[in-house]
């Protein structure tokens, strides 16, 4: 398979698969390189490199920035970001912080629906990653509440359920500005998965509208859970505002949640991606 997935988790956020297993994973399956997109860390970047290198693929570095716009969680991409400048790494300083204080808040939410779960023991599942829904979720799965983390999202999880804590971030605009301010590109991930992740009320237009104006390049038009609508949708919409479009896996999982290489970005659109790049 050529090409590049250019959206993966692994345990260094809420992903359950290595670094190196992602890597010797993306290699079997043939791809040419894997995009490194861990939430709000670039913590995997010479970890990644060293085994890309080894395994004869390229890693593109990047994080998978948390932003919000009233309310709605907004994940921006930024590929090549220099981890040692210093607005970037302070505000992802933040965020991991913010996550921390998040789910304790979580955590209680739990507890008043009478699910008895410990902050303690979602920080040991989360390790040194900074602390993700999906953390959350297995606490819940190995508590006996639900079956699957896909129960726990529906039920309780899902932006605006019950559980639901939002995550105090920065706007998407000044997001897209920090990735470019270190180096990076900035592409808007999975237009169609936000608000009530049907994409039905979905991010307005003006936002991402506002995220170009800031240097925004590049929108995630294909991604596994975009229908085919979705991904027309945003094709055109990347047309009309001269952005590139890119595909990604979002892999995070294993076995039947193995998603690594579902979505694949030609070396042509990523060299594109990379001459946008203001050095
Ligand atoms: P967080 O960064 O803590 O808000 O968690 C975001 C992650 O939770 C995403 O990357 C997905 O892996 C997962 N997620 C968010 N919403 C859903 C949902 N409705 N169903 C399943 N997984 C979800
Ligand atoms: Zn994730
Ligand atoms: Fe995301
Ligand atoms: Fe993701």
């Amino acid at each position: 398979m050529p090409g590049y997935d250019l959206h993966t988790h692994s345990t260094y956020s809420d992903g359950v698969t290595t670094i190196e297993e992602n890597v010797a994973a993306a290699a079997a399956l043939g791809l040419e390189g894997i995009g490194i997109t861990d939430h709000d860390t670039t913590a995997p970047f010479e970890v990644a490199r060293d085994a890309a290198e080894a395994a004869g693929i390229e890693a593109v570095p990047g994080t998978e920035f948390s932003a919000e716009e009233e309310g709605i969680s907004v994940h921006v991409l930024g590929y090549w970001v220099d981890p040692r400048n210093a607005p970037l790494a302070t505000e992802l300083d933040r965020l991991r912080n913010e996550r921390t204080d998040r789910a304790r808040r979580i955590v209680e939410r739990f507890g008043e629906l009478g699910i008895a779960i410990t902050f303690a023991r979602v920080r040991a599942l989360a390790g040194d990653a900074p602390i993700g829904r999906p953390h959350i979720a297995a606490a819940v799965v190995e508590s006996g509440a639900a079956a699957d983390l896909r129960e726990v999202f529906d039920r309780y999880l899902a932006d605006g359920g019950p559980a639901y804590v939002e995550k105090h971030a920065v706007t998407p605009e000044r997001a897209v500005e920090l990735l470019v301010g270190a180096g990076g590109v900035a592409v808007l991930a999975h237009p169609g998965l936000y608000g009530d992740r049907s994409g039905a009320k979905g991010l307005p237009i003006s936002v991402v509208e506002r995220m170009v104006a800031s240097g925004l390049v590049g929108i995630e038009a294909h991604h596994p859970d975009h229908t085919d609508e979705q991904r027309r949708h945003y094709e055109a919409v990347a047309s009309r505002l001269g952005l590139l479009v890119t595909a990604g896996s979002d892999h995070h999982g294993r076995g039947a949640e193995d998603r690594l290489g579902r979505a694949t970005t030609s070396r042509a659109q990523v060299e594109a991606l990379r001459q946008r790049r203001i050095v």
